[in-house]
């Protein structure tokens, strides 16, 4: 093989995505289309000079690589007969140079994708081709958001279109309403995991049909339900026309369980009894929820669903009524809507939350699907989510691990291979902790060069540096922090202990009071007192995602509880020695010990029916200045002899070496197998 064909085959597989030396190299070839294009190997690739390819160091550096990635691709299972498994979710977050994800969901399905590839699983996902994504950010001159939506060219990324036998594209039809449509698939590879993407834009459907795919999370519940069959139902065909027989059948959300009711109309067609039936797809289903606020359920009026099911009605022969029936608590109830929600954990033989408390307000909120049960007999358990360790974990830091502790991020591991930071120096930990902030400072200052909100960062390197990237949904709070506001204000402006704090994050396109929530930070941002060192990036992407996680000393999370199902960014965090300062709601009550963080607020109690938004707002605000002015603010600043600050530092080895394994996506994975996918676990 030319040097040029391995980098083609290397291209082609996302594995270089979670390979620090695979990236550097293809950036390498030609750096500024590389950045372009949003860190695209294929860009680079297609642009580099043959002088720069006939380099020897460059060739030894492709050899180096390319083996790497042979010897991945080759290696054994790390799970002894883990059962066969297709796992659905409407959106990915695999690298920021392919847009198919609109937040914390997709991210996670990407890295358990990606952890599902390390533990060589046998292991097949389904999702969208979404040809114009969520939506890229900019900004008015009032700061007010604005969306745009480039299109994805498959010729410049790697995706490949599914055909038969190397002929016409493969397709499968799939009844929206009363129009039979036809779905077509596009075939990502990331490791050894294939990503099946499908796609109504193409000329075999009517023009008026073609833009299903093509977008996340927009339109209204008419589009939404019909691009919803089209996942779970074309997805279902899609997997068997290409000879796909798993042993379990995971939703991963709402939004995609029309596949349980495709298995169903299989085993009816294969003559099951309905019961028998439904027996069948319940015992080879698993569902996982995540949704902790009722509305948020995906849901459809009933006139909705009936009309967009008649084509699938006639191919299951069951009755309108018994059909919604799979999606209400109560079926005759017949004003109750069609909840995805219930029609997973009606099919399912299994179901989970993200997070231990995520798993009791799901019971919460099901419990009346189990009249017959208390409410910890619902049977709705927790997998609390982890990260895709090498995704997110900086090259540098890469670097420093391979220095001080034996641990290969996509090998097999122990929760004690990280135990030797401990063994580290102050002076060691702190030097690579204000590399880390240096590196992000660097970043941003050049990042916001190219963005239409316009900053005038004034940042030190050396200042407290606190993050808050997420989707600005508003039970997320991003301004709480400017709630009293000259509380803030003195905090900004105590130039003996300066902090400095970067916002990144996008509000939906409908989601109005989100924008207001952005454009307050903006003027904030521009206010006296603050300017300079409250920065907004535009653009949340996994690049600045990474940058940000990485390089934070302490990283804010402020959800009205219980809101936040988990949320992973303060995971990524921590495996980069940075600190969480966090309302104690998804993944922190878990993670927290009182020596590797901050909590915000009280302790869950386990009731959350009932508290006045306005209160919790008030009372975690004051948590939040109080946490900062005596414990953050303080713990960061007061230097030993050797300008150290040590109760930091180590609060970081607690941090550091507790956190990344029982947060990374290969323990979430492992227990998906062992209590999810195998048989009576
Ligand atoms: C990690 C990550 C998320 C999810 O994290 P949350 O804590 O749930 O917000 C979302 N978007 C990006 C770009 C991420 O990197």
């Amino acid at each position: 093989m030319t040097p040029r064909d391995k980098l083609e085959s290397i291209a082609i597989n996302l594995w270089w995505s979670w390979d620090p030396e695979a990236r550097s190299l293809f950036r390498r070839l030609n750096p500024e289309v590389f950045r372009a294009a949003n860190n695209n190997p294929q860009a680079a690739l297609a642009t580099a000079k043959e002088a720069v390819l006939e380099d020897p160091a460059v060739q030894d550096e492709i050899d180096s690589v390319y083996a790497r990635y042979r010897d991945y691709m080759e290696r054994d299972p790390q799970v002894e007969d883990a059962p066969e498994t297709a796992y659905f979710c409407m959106e990915y977050g695999l690298h920021e140079s392919l847009s198919l994800y609109s937040g914390g969901l997709g991210v996670l399905a990407g890295d358990h994708a990606k952890a599902a590839s390390d533990l060589g699983l046998p292991f097949t996902a389904i999702g969208l081709f979404l040809r114009e994504g969520y939506f890229r950010q900019s900004f008015n001159a009032n700061g007010w958001q604005e969306s745009t939506y480039p299109v994805l060219d498959p010729a410049k990324h790697p995706v490949s279109l599914v055909s038969e036998g190397g002929g016409d594209p493969l397709t499968v039809p799939v009844h929206v309403g009363t129009h039979k449509l036809q779905v077509r698939a596009w075939k990502v590879a990331l490791g050894h995991t294939d990503l099946y993407l499908l796609d109504t834009d193409f000329d075999a459907n009517p023009e008026k049909h073609r833009p299903l795919t093509r977008r996340l999370y927009q339109g209204g519940n008419y589009e939404r339900i019909r691009q919803e069959l089209v996942l779970g139902i074309g997805g279902l065909r899609m997997l068997r026309a290409l000879g796909g027989e798993p042993d379990v059948y995971h939703a991963n959300e709402g939004h995609c369980a029309f596949l349980m009711l495709e298995l169903l109309r299989e085993r009816l067609e294969a003559g099951d009894e309905l019961e028998a039936a439904e027996e069948w797809v319940r015992d080879h289903s698993v569902f996982t929820t995540h949704t902790p606020v009722m509305a948020g359920h995906d849901h459809f009026k009933p006139d909705l669903f009936t009309e967009a099911m008649a084509g699938f009605r006639d191919q299951i022969h069951l009755s309108n009524h018994d059909l919604l029936g799979y999606g209400r608590v109560h079926p005759e109830d017949h004003e109750e809507t069609f909840t995805m929600t219930v029609l997973g954990l009606k099919l399912s033989r299994a179901a989970n939350g993200v997070s231990k408390l995520n798993g009791h307000v799901a019971r919460q909120q099901w419990q009346d699907l189990y009249p017959d049960r208390s409410l910890d007999e619902v049977p709705i358990d927790s997998i609390t989510n982890g990260v895709h360790l090498p995704t997110w974990t900086a090259g540098p830091t890469r670097d420093f691990l391979a220095d001080h502790i034996d641990v290969d991020l996509t090998q097999s591991q122990d929760p004690d291979d990280w135990d030797g930071l401990a063994d580290l120096s102050d002076e060691t930990l702190w030097n690579y902790r204000c590399m880390l902030r240096e590196r992000l400072v660097d970043y941003v200052e050049a990042k916001v060069q190219e963005q239409s909100l316009p900053m005038n960062p004034d940042l030190d390197p050396e200042a407290l540096t606190i993050g808050f990237a997420r989707r600005f949904a508003t039970y997320k709070r991003a301004p709480l922090i400017f709630r009293d506001r000259e509380r803030a204000r003195a905090l900004f402006a105590d130039a003996d202990r300066p902090i400095q704090l970067l916002y990144a994050g996008k509000a939906h396109p409908a989601d109005d009071a989100g924008k207001r929530f952005i454009q307050r930070i903006y003027e904030i941002s521009q206010a006296e007192g603050f300017e300079g060192k409250v920065i907004f990036l535009e653009g949340y992407d996994m690049e600045i995602g990474r940058m940000l996680t990485s390089g934070c000393d302490i990283w804010l999370n402020n959800p009205r509880r219980p809101l936040e199902a988990s949320g992973t960014s303060g995971q990524k965090v921590a495996a980069h020695g940075g600190l969480n300062l966090s309302v104690l709601d998804g993944w922190w009550p878990e993670g927290y010990n009182g020596r590797n963080g901050w909590a915000i607020g009280p302790e869950p109690t386990g009731d959350y029916g009932e508290a006045d938004p306005e209160v919790q707002d008030e009372q975690d605000a004051a948590s939040l200045y109080q946490q900062l002015e005596e414990g953050v603010i303080p713990t960061f600043y007061d230097r030993d002899a050797d300008g150290l600050p040590a109760d930091w530092i180590d609060m970081m080895r607690e941090a550091m070496t507790g956190l990344p394994a029982p947060f990374s996506a290969k323990r979430m994975v492992r227990d998906y197998v062992e209590e999810m996918y195998r048989h009576g676990g």
